[in-house]
């Protein structure tokens, strides 16, 4: 890590890396490949990563996390995309417990923390529809105040964590007639609940062991003590101001991939010949590895700055999307670039560079596509 504070804090992120990377190899990079066939991972791993205090490291002690830092949060994405481990869920978890400390009421934040940092709970964000992905203001899912309750009715899809999800981060209409002030964010719990049902896992091109799914919910009775921080028309302005977190986490993971595919390719190409030499010794080899290596390094410092912006509380709006944009067109391009270099082996799934390549498409689109990144960038000029 690159920027002052993190140089500062090296030794104690150092520290739990290793623990974070032994945990990692030890117990969830072996189960990725069966992850993958049956599409989600095993539940009790959640509860293993929880025992390991690996679920919500920048939440305060009193609510069950780790208190650390939010470094120490981005050590583990680094760890899980360096071990190629994408099946687990953990961004979208730590996402909704990020509403839950910014928004909930102190009932609610004692009530759901606890048992995400343990594992026990299993956290979605369920905000695109059918027919509304990037127009968030066309969310139809309607959620009507009757006495003490909610009743809820609309689909969602593409939710990452659909299938294990016990606990969902709902975005609802609550007024239709008042545009984004109509919009709200009610907490689900999903157990034996009348109405709810997880569609079908979605077959996707990559990243085959997350359980993104479809959610429905017809006449889902919802108490109204689970409206997140408990007054109606503030999802809008909650998911605005919590989207830079979101995608600094995107652009964590983008590094980190970018950083591996560099470090697997120059082993490869040392180890590989052809002509009598090996791939390394060659121009056009070294120049690619020597253009993936600058824009890693690139990428790492921006990042790192992100990251301590992040951790000051002055990150802003474009900022973090010149960081989710940029990071993830520069992994898609490099993992290509790295796979070119291992000849046919690099297609098959015997090597690791194949599930990046897969894996990684989707960060162009997921978050908020590049493009909307780009709207909201040109929007600060
Ligand atoms: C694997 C996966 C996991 C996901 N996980 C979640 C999740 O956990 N929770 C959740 O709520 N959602 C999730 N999503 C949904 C994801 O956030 C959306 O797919 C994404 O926001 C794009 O929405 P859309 O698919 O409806 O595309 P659309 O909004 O229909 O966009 C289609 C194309 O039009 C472009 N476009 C749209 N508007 C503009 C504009 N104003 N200017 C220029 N171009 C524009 C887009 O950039 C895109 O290229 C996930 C998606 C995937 C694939």
């Amino acid at each position: 890590m690159e920027g002052d504070r993190l140089r500062a804090m090296s030794g104690e992120l150092s520290a739990f890396r290793d623990a974070v990377r032994r945990f990692v190899e030890a117990e969830l990079a072996p189960h990725e490949a069966r992850w993958g066939k049956q599409q989600h991972v095993d539940r009790a791993a959640w509860r293993r990563a929880g025992e390991m205090g690996l679920l919500l490291c920048d939440v305060p002690e009193q609510y069950g996390g780790a208190g650390a830092t939010f470094a120490h949060e981005c050590v583990v994405f680094e760890e899980l995309q360096r071990a190629n481990v994408t099946s687990f869920g953990k961004h979208v978890h730590s996402i909704v417990a990020h509403y839950l400390l910014a928004y909930g009421t102190e009932a609610q934040k004692a009530r759901w923390l606890p048992k995400m940092a343990a594992g026990e709970m299993v956290a979605a964000i369920a905000m695109s529809e059918p027919g509304a992905g990037s127009d968030l203001q066309g969310v139809r899912t309607r959620a009507v105040r009757q006495g003490d309750e909610y009743l809820v009715n609309g689909s969602k899809t593409f939710i990452s964590n659909g299938y294990l999800a016990n606990l969902i981060c709902l975005v609802v209409k609550t007024d239709p007639q008042s545009g984004s002030k109509g919009v709200s964010l009610l907490m689900v719990e999903t157990a034996d609940l009348p109405g709810f049902r997880c569609g079908r896992i979605l077959d996707k091109i990559g990243m085959h062991g997350q359980d993104t799914a479809e959610l429905f919910f017809d006449d889902v009775r919802v108490p109204a003590e689970n409206l997140l921080g408990g007054a109606e028309g503030r999802g809008f302005h909650q998911l605005m101001e919590q989207l830079p977190w979101e995608r600094t986490i995107v652009a964590v993971a983008a590094v980190a991939a970018i950083e591996r595919a560099v470090e697997l390719t120059t082993e490869y190409a040392r180890q590989r010949r052809a002509f009598g030499k090996a791939l390394i010794e060659m121009q056009n080899t070294r120049f690619k590895l020597a253009e993936c290596r600058t824009t890693a390094h690139i990428a790492r410092v921006f990042l790192d700055h992100c990251i301590e912006r992040v951790m000051d509380g002055t990150m802003d709006a474009a900022t973090a999307s010149m960081a989710k944009w940029w990071t993830t067109e520069q992994q898609c391009r490099v993992i290509d670039e790295c796979l070119q270099l291992f000849g046919g082996y690099g297609y098959m799934m015997d090597y690791p560079i194949g599930k990046m390549y897969a894996d990684a498409r989707v960060q162009k689109i997921y978050g908020g596509t590049n493009e909307i990144m780009k709207e909201l960038i040109a929007r600060s000029l």
